[in-house]
């Protein structure tokens, strides 16, 4: 089994990369610009005893994206389990603030990125091309479903676009050997709500949520494999609530 976990360096992607170790995957770890974070992912996970390659690739450049795959072609071997984690937010901001510079910015890097890959991994796994089928889990956000109003109305939307796209992809592929489902994290303790401008976030919103408390990414990544797994072998188009309640 052969897994990339797009933007592994850190939070979410990170736990998800080193819980894939522990389940026997030979894991590719994936970065932007962290690799000295990248290489200590990789060291956790050779630890794990798992094969693991860190490849640097922007997920939002399709020629970056194409040479990602190649490595992982050349370097591990065909491909079974794709995440599409990569993908982040910008400063909190109303309708007010926002740029098209800003808009397309968030569009490339959370929307491009997660079509792209999902398009190199299908190449690779569909039967009809030759390949043994497989598993996607695209990383959405509950913000999808909450518009994240007077934060991240574009990160929210481009979250609904990968919704959108899973329900598309999940029954074209069905056919293909390939499933393709989503998990949707609510409030969980990474770096990325520092990239917000409030690091402190999921503290402050903690106390309004039904289980009164942030989540942990590696409860994040325990639900991505489980999806990815053959536990899962019936489940396809589905989407998986990580958000202490909040739905
Ligand atoms: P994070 O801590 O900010 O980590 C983001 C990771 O993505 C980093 O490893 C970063 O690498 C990488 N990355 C970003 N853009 C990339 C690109 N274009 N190409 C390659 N790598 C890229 O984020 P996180 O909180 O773990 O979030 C992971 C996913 O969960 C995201 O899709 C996010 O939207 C989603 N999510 C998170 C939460 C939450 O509360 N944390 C809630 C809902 C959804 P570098 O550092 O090298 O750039």
């Amino acid at each position: 089994m052969t897994i990339l976990i797009t933007g592994s360096s850190r939070g979410i992607g990170a736990a998800t990369a080193i819980a894939a170790a522990r389940a026997g995957y030979e894991v590719c770890i994936n970065y932007r610009k962290n690799e000295k974070a990248a290489l200590e992912v990789k060291l956790r996970v050779e630890e794990l005893g798992a094969k693991c390659i860190a490849v640097q690739a922007d997920v939002s450049e399709e020629r970056e994206v194409i040479s990602l795959f190649e490595t992982i072609d050349q370097e591990l071997g065909p491909l079974t389990a794709l995440v599409n984690n990569a993908g982040g937010l910008d400063r909190q901001a109303t309708i007010f603030d926002l740029t098209a510079e800003r808009i397309n910015h968030i569009l490339r890097h959370n929307v491009t990125s997660t079509f792209l890959c999902c398009r190199e991994a299908a190449k690779r796994m569909a039967k009809s091309r030759g390949g043994a089928g497989g598993a996607i889990v695209n990383v959405s956000s509950v913000a999808a479903k909450t518009g994240a109003p007077g934060e991240y109305t574009d990160y929210a939307a481009s979250k609904g676009a990968i919704d959108t796209f899973t329900l598309g992809i999940a029954k074209e592929l069905a056919p293909e050997g390939i499933r393709v489902n989503t998990v949707r994290p609510g409030f969980i303790y990474t770096d990325i709500h520092a990239d917000g401008g409030e690091p402190g976030r999921v503290d402050r919103i903690k106390s309004t949520l039904p289980m009164q408390r942030g989540g942990k990414p590696e409860e994040v990544a325990e639900a991505i494999i489980w999806l990815l797994s053959h536990k899962a072998s019936y489940t396809t188009g589905s989407f998986l609530e990580l958000s202490g309640g909040r739905v």
